[in-house]
C-alpha cells in the first residue's frame, strides 16, 4: 500500500480516538471512516475494537462493495452505511458515526432539531434533519444499506455540504466531512447544538427557531461566496493533528 492509504489510515486511526477523548461514545459505540476516490477505497474502524487497540495496522481497508482488502479483522458493522453516503454524496471525504447522548435524545424523539441560535447556525443550513422510522422489509432487509437509504432519502431535497449531519430515527447520529477532523469537529457541534436545544426547548417550550434573516447571516458569514468567518475562528477543538 502506497503513502497516502497509510497517511488515510493513520488519520482514521487517530480521529476513531478522538470519539471517547470527546465523550461521543461509551465502549465502542461508534467509528470514523473515510474515504480515498481515486483508488476506490474506504478505511474504517474494525467491528468492535476498543479505541486505544486500534493501530494502522489493525484498521480495515475495503473497497466500496465491502470486501476487506487490508486488515486482520472484519470491518464496522456500519460500513455499509458508510458506502452507501460515499456513493450518494461525491463531496464528502469522512464520515462519523456516533451514539452521542444529547443528539440520540433527538433520534430516539423522532424530532429534526430547530435552529434555536446561532450556535446552530454557523454549522447547519435550517434544521438538523431526522429520517423517517424503517419500515418493517427495510429493518429485516439489508438493514445496514436500508439505513444508508433512509438517510439518502431524508436528503433529497438537501445540500449535505450545508447540512452537515443526520439523525437516524430511533439510532444515533452521522456527520461527515471534508476529511476526518471536518467529519469529528461536526459530530462535537452536532452534540452541543442538541445538548442546547433541548436545555432551550425545557426552559421555553414555546420557542421557536430563529429568524430566517439571522439564520441566514450567520451561514452565509461563514459559508458562501461572500463568507467573512472562517471555520477556524472557533478552533477545531481536536487534538493536534498535522
Ligand atoms: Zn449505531
Amino acid at each position: 500500500m502506497d503513502m497516502e492509504i497509510q497517511e488515510l489510515k493513520a488519520a482514521v486511526v487517530d480521529a476513531n480516538k478522538e470519539l471517547p477523548k470527546q465523550n461521543l461514545v461509551k465502549y465502542s459505540w461508534g467509528n470514523v471512516g473515510a474515504i480515498d476516490r481515486e483508488k476506490g477505497l474506504i478505511v474504517i474502524k474494525p467491528v468492535g475494537m476498543p479505541y486505544d487497540e486500534l493501530t494502522v495496522e489493525n484498521v480495515s481497508v475495503t473497497d466500496l462493495e465491502g470486501n476487506i482488502l487490508e486488515g486482520p479483522f472484519n470491518p464496522s458493522v456500519d460500513l455499509p452505511i458508510h458506502a452507501v453516503l460515499f456513493k450518494a454524496f461525491p463531496k464528502i471525504q469522512a464520515i462519523v458515526h456516533t451514539h452521542s447522548t444529547y443528539a440520540t435524545m433527538w433520534a430516539q424523539a423522532g424530532r429534526d432539531i430547530p435552529c434555536y441560535g446561532t450556535t446552530h447556525a454557523d454549522y447547519f443550513y435550517k434544521c438538523i434533519p431526522c429520517t423517517r422510522q424503517m419500515c418493517d422489509e427495510e429493518i429485516n432487509g439489508d438493514f445496514e444499506i436500508e439505513t444508508g437509504n433512509v438517510i439518502v432519502e431524508r436528503f433529497k431535497e438537501l445540500d449535505p455540504m450545508a447540512v452537515p449531519g443526520v439523525l437516524v430515527a430511533s439510532h444515533g447520529v452521522f456527520t461527515w466531512g471534508t476529511d476526518v477532523w471536518d467529519a469529528v469537529h461536526k459530530s462535537v457541534v452536532l452534540e452541543e447544538i442538541a445538548k442546547m436545544a433541548l436545555g432551550t426547548t425545557l426552559l421555553n417550550p414555546q420557542i421557536q427557531e430563529v429568524p430566517a434573516s439571522l439564520m441566514e447571516k450567520h451561514y452565509a458569514r461563514k459559508h458562501g461566496p461572500n463568507a467573512y468567518f472562517d471555520h477556524d475562528d472557533h478552533g477545531r477543538g481536536m487534538v493536534e493533528h498535522q
